[in-house]
């Protein structure tokens, strides 16, 4: 296909998704950002087949009763900085998973952020690497915090778990109350201007609401006792699922950024 023809047919793609249009033209400022980045999310097709998939089976749906809120952890992590909460984290045995897992998985990216994204647990490539959202679902995260103009280090990734749950099952209750205090202290070091939540299993831990994305989204919540903002939107490995989700997706990505302004 010529290179005309396929942009067309991208065009035609984003029209069909009844979003905003741009021209696509290359140009040394389009790079990293803007309408190419948020084309590329739009229509990355970054491996439909073998994408993880933890999320998916809880978006959309009432979550179920189980993994409902987390108990107060009564750890008190708040004189920590960040090397000594690296640590703890790295030597963690308060919950069962510390049994399966290959490594912790602390979080990534800049420490002074004010985009903190919150996901849900680290999977199979997560827990080989150390690192969150580096599998299929990352890089889709990537591509659609690109679109909104961020490179993966301008922002502080984190999930709610540090270790891989086995064969990728929603977090216990029990396993995200004992590890929610590691993630309250990383948001205190942060302290981010806004949170991202995405999946109903970080909104759920995070903002203690039962209700689905899908109702969750486009509100402002608030986190703690800073009151720090707090959007929900879809899961990555949700959206490899179900593109015809990205344009909702997309949404929320620039009411993020209109937040952080
Ligand atoms: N899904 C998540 O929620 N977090 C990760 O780090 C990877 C996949
Ligand atoms: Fe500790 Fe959290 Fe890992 Fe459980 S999931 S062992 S609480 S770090």
């Amino acid at each position: 296909m010529s290179e005309l023809a396929a942009d067309r047919r991208r065009l035609a793609y984003l029209e069909a998704l009844g979003i905003e249009v741009w021209l696509l033209k290359e140009g040394p400022r389009a790079e990293g950002k803007g309408p190419r980045a948020k084309e590329q999310f739009l229509t990355s097709s970054v491996a439909e087949t073998t994408a993880p998939n933890r999320a998916a089976e809880s978006q959309g749906t009432a979550p179920r009763p189980s993994t409902l809120g987390p108990r107060p952890s009564g750890l008190d992590f708040s004189e920590l900085d960040w090397p000594e909460l690296q640590a703890r984290v790295a030597n963690c045995e308060k919950c069962e998973l510390h049994n399966s897992r290959t490594q912790t998985v602390f979080g990534v990216g800049n420490p002074a952020a004010d985009l903190l994204v919150v996901g849900e647990a680290p999977g199979a490539d997560e827990d080989r690497l150390g690192e969150p959202f580096v599998g299929r679902a990352g890089q889709l995260l990537t591509a659609m915090l690109r679109a909104i103009g961020l490179q993966r280090g301008d922002v502080y990734i984190a999930n709610i778990l540090k270790c891989r749950p086995p064969g990728n099952r929603n977090p216990s209750l029990d396993e995200a109350a004992a590890c929610q205090g590691y993630l309250q202290r990383q948001i205190a070091l942060v302290q981010p201007k806004l949170i991202l939540a995405v999946g109903a299993v970080a909104a759920r831990n995070l903002l203690g609401s039962a209700e689905p994305v899908g109702s969750l989204r486009r509100r402002v919540h608030s986190y703690g006792p800073a009151a720090i903002p707090v959007l929900v939107s879809y899961h990555p490995a949700y959206l490899l699922r179900q593109p015809e989700e990205k344009a909702k997706a997309w949404e929320d990505l620039q009411q993020a950024a209109r937040l952080l302004g």
